[in-house]
């Protein structure tokens, strides 16, 4: 679907809920396609990306961003401690702070590169095992812990369960945002980003919508 198609789509959502369009970032997800289809996004004018894995990420964005300006970078997928240097390095924002552990990793590093992207703490909204993310109870202990290492946290991400309805997860993760006084919201793909944006998305994660589907191989 063509970029401005989403965008088209993105826009009449945030009519349809009262909000302003330009309270929506659009990250296009762009792990697994190809140079060709991202630099075609890039040629549209559309700057902001959002990559699940570092190594991925660390192969493609430093040299796209010698040809193109203001790229802005959002890492989405699980961290390791050991890659969240780079991760640092690489990224304009990551919004998959999800333990003790990492966060951290990241006050430590952040006072050695003296910078620190925006940072989002991902929720298991749907309390699955093998899903990243700290559980909604332990939800408001956390957001505590990461502000306590003064790090700059911009708000609260989710991916709900495949086969559960997304609108009861993007809820719960407002609820717990609000109660947490953030005002940042990373939830919607591409089949539930209008839904996302009706309970208050304020970033939306779409990949195969604007890049066709993933081939991976
Ligand atoms: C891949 C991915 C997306 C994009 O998924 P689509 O269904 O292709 O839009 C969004 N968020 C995360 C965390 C992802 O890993």
């Amino acid at each position: 679907m063509p970029l401005a198609e989403i965008q088209a789509r993105i826009a009449s959502a945030c009519d349809v809920a009262g909000r302003k369009t330009s309270d929506v970032k659009l990250i296009a997800v762009s792990k697994v396609q190809p140079n060709e289809r991202v630099a075609a996004v890039l040629d549209e004018g559309h700057r902001i990306f959002g990559e699940n894995k570092v190594q991925e990420a660390a192969g493609k964005w430093p040299d796209f961003r010698k040809v193109y300006d203001g790229i802005e970078l959002h890492l989405i997928g699980p961290l390791q401690t050991n890659k969240v240097k780079q991760a640092m390095q690489l990224a304009d924002a990551i919004h998959t702070v999800d333990r003790t552990k990492l966060a951290n990793a990241m006050a430590r590093h952040a006072q050695d590169l003296g910078r620190c992207p925006d940072l989002f703490i991902q929720v298991n909204t749907g309390e699955e095992p093998q899903k990243a993310g700290i559980l909604p109870a332990d939800a408001d202990a956390f957001v505590a812990e990461v502000r306590a290492l003064d790090l700059p946290l911009t708000g609260l991400m989710c991916i709900p369960p495949v086969d559960e309805e997304p609108s009861l997860h993007f809820a719960l993760l407002a609820k717990i945002a609000e109660r947490n006084g953030l005002s940042g919201l990373s939830m919607g793909m591409s089949s539930d980003f209008e839904s996302a944006i009706a309970l208050g998305a304020t970033h939306v994660r779409v990949g195969s919508a604007i890049f066709g589907e993933r081939v991976y191989g």
